[in-house]
């Protein structure tokens, strides 16, 4: 006798739902990207416990897809979501669906219900997918069945059914019995004011929008079409002949055929959905840039993502492995940067031939700086069943690194090249991070010293590149001064900086706690020295040039002395006076202003007012 369990949810779970539920509002049509996304997880897990344990490919079928269909055709308003995947055993029912086993959970909320809502970025990653079908379907009813193992030679096809108004869930033996073969089958029950989800071409364009690009196993969609077919006329000859015989008589026949030679049925065909070459996999120029920011929606799980640039590349490692990948840069930290980055972050998704590997490349694999970074790498060559460990020491992966931190730094350069407004905002959210780079990537100091910005004395956005363009004759340190979270403008008060602002030298005003060791740890640019203005070392560029200026002016002044006689004669009553100058780079001669004379300017203004 089937018995039945009902559990109560968590508390904590409830209150997801509800918050899901809510901040989804305007976007109900993710729960079937979030379905189809579980739906190709459970296939990948599956591949992947195959590759140890063959027998679960043997239960049920080698079939590896998803379905989705409309239980006939709509009209029951119910839509069935299946897949061939790992499925879920009764525990994993209930602690899956209905548990949270996450740390933070309870304080993700509080923060969320006091900020009215999270966004999508937060249930992307807090993994909420599978209560986004609470958006459209009132009660939910997922059955499934785990593939026969040696520990679980018998499983037992399960129900979970929920509502979204209940506090509770029930789980039960299904009473058809082992019907799946293996894998999990979603039946949601669609609201009524939600029927635009009751047409396959609503369905399909939906796949097609945000499916293609991240599932990797073969979607297919019962497509629903009435079609009309010709009526066989009993008198005709080829009556019952072949079927396209008889099109092929209509075709060339000249008469318009009458409305009663056809009969209107309705025909149901699996089609293939996301049969369009991955994303990644296809050459860039043929990308559009719609296309590229609908894949990072994909990438980040959140409907509301934003990039600011990426980079689509193909190469050779040199080791004989080919590899595709696309790396995109946020328009937002991930949650948490700053304390994850010292934790593994799962940023790269590792693929071989179209096929997932692993997205867990161990916590050093790229620099923890570039956490940000949403990557998917697929390699052509590498063996199929290679295990993590194994991958771990291969060539390829420790060649990765290295393209993968270089190819982010270029595309940091790009943007800052190509799109200069585009990258004020990126140094603004990563201006830390790349001087943390600057700090853990020693290799690269050079081109990441040159991505990045500053606020000075003299300007409110410079790069050292710029800075150094502007230093004054004979200088040569990289004047900054550091405070910690300070404000610009308070820095610059500082008697420190006015003493050099006064001499006319630019100073870097940081305030950024990566400022300081990145600085000290720069020690030059471009062949200037970087300097604390606080701190002793400070060389003012113009104070030996005085002494040594002197000493040549003195001996100058003896050797010029008739020409300086000579051009002070000839230009009586024209100038005050002719001095000998090294400060002239180009120009053989200047005529400047007597300290004690008008400037040339005010000079201007006088002559147009006396005229
Ligand atoms: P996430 O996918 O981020 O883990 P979800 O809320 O989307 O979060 O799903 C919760 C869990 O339920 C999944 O981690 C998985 O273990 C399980 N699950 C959901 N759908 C399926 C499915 N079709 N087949 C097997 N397991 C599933
Ligand atoms: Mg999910």
């Amino acid at each position: 006798e089937a018995q039945s369990e009902t559990y109560k949810y968590e508390s904590d779970i409830s209150r997801l739902r509800t918050l899901v539920i809510h901040s989804l509002y305007s976007h109900k049509d993710v729960f079937l990207r979030e379905l189809l996304s579980n739906a190709n997880d459970a296939l990948e897990k599956l591949r992947l416990t195959a590759l140890t344990d063959r027998d679960v490919m043997k239960a049920g079928e080698a079939n590896v897809t998803v379905e989705v269909r409309l239980d006939e055709g709509g009209k029951t308003g119910q839509l069935v979501i299946r897949d061939t995947g790992i499925g879920m055993s009764k525990e994993e029912l209930t602690r899956n669906l209905g548990t949270i086993a996450r740390s933070g959970t309870s304080e993700f909320l509080k923060k969320a219900e006091e900020g009215g809502g999270a966004d999508g970025n937060l249930i992307g990653q807090f993994g909420l997918g599978f209560y986004s079908c609470f958006l459209v379907s009132p009660t939910v009813r997922v059955s499934s069945l785990p593939p026969a193992t040696s520990s679980n030679p018998d499983p037992i096809q399960h129900t979970f059914v929920s509502s979204s108004s209940g506090d509770s869930f029930e789980i039960y033996p299904d009473p058809r019995g082992n019907t799946l073969g293996r894998g999990t089958e979603i039946i949601l029950t669609i609201e009524e004011d939600e029927q635009e989800f009751l047409s396959s071409q609503r369905l399909k364009a939906l796949i097609d929008k945000h499916s293609t690009f991240s599932t990797t196993f073969p979607i297919y969609l019962k497509e629903r079409k009435t079609v009309k077919v010709p009526t066989p006329a009993p008198e005709s000859p080829v009556a019952d002949g072949d079927p396209d015989e008889l099109n092929d008589d209509l075709d060339s026949d000249d008469q318009t055929p009458k409305e009663d030679d056809f009969e209107r049925i309705t025909e149901e065909n699996w089609v293939r959905v996301n049969d369009k070459a991955p994303l990644w996999m296809r050459e860039p120029k043929e990308v559009t840039d719609e296309e590229y920011r609908e894949f990072y929606k994909a990438v980040a799980k959140d409907e509301s993502a934003e990039t600011l640039g990426w980079s689509h590349f193909k190469g050779d490692t040199g080791s004989g492995v080919s590899y595709r990948a696309i790396m995109y840069l946020p328009a937002k930290l991930p949650r948490d940067y700053w304390q994850t980055m010292s934790t593994a972050v799962k940023n790269v998704r590792l693929m071989v031939k179209r096929v997932f590997i692993t997205d867990d490349l161990g916590e050093d694999f790229i620099p923890r700086w570039l956490s940000f970074l949403k990557i998917t790498v697929d390699a052509d060559d590498l063996p199929l069943n290679v295990s993590r460990e194994t991958l771990q020491n291969h060539r390829f992966l420790q060649q990765l690194q290295r393209i993968l931190t270089r190819k982010a730094i270029d595309l940091f350069t790009k943007i800052a090249t190509d799109e200069p407004e585009t990258y004020k905002e990126v140094s603004k959210l990563y201006g830390n991070a790349l001087r943390i780079g600057l700090l853990e990537s020693p290799k690269d100091t050079v081109k990441l010293s040159k991505l990045l910005r500053f606020e000075s004395t003299r300007s409110e956005y410079t790069s050292l590149e710029e800075y150094v363009e502007n230093r004054k004759v004979g200088q040569k340190q990289i004047y900054y001064m550091a405070g910690v979270g300070e404000k610009t403008e308070d820095l610059a008060r500082s008697p420190f900086v006015e003493k050099l602002k006064a001499r006319g030298y630019e100073v870097l005003l940081l305030n950024l706690p990566s400022d300081e060791p990145m600085m000290e740890n720069l020690r030059n640019f471009m062949g200037m020295t970087t300097q604390d203005v606080s701190k002793k070392g400070l060389k003012y560029g113009d104070e030996d040039e005085d002494e040594a200026e002197k000493k040549e002016l003195a001996a100058q002044n003896i050797a010029f002395r008739p020409l300086l006689d000579w051009l002070k004669k000839d230009l009586t009553g024209q100038v005050s006076d002719v001095v000998l100058t090294n400060r002239l780079v180009t120009s053989p001669c200047t005529i400047v202003v007597d300290s004690m004379g008008w400037s040339a300017n005010m000079a201007k203004i006088m002559a147009a007012q006396a005229g």
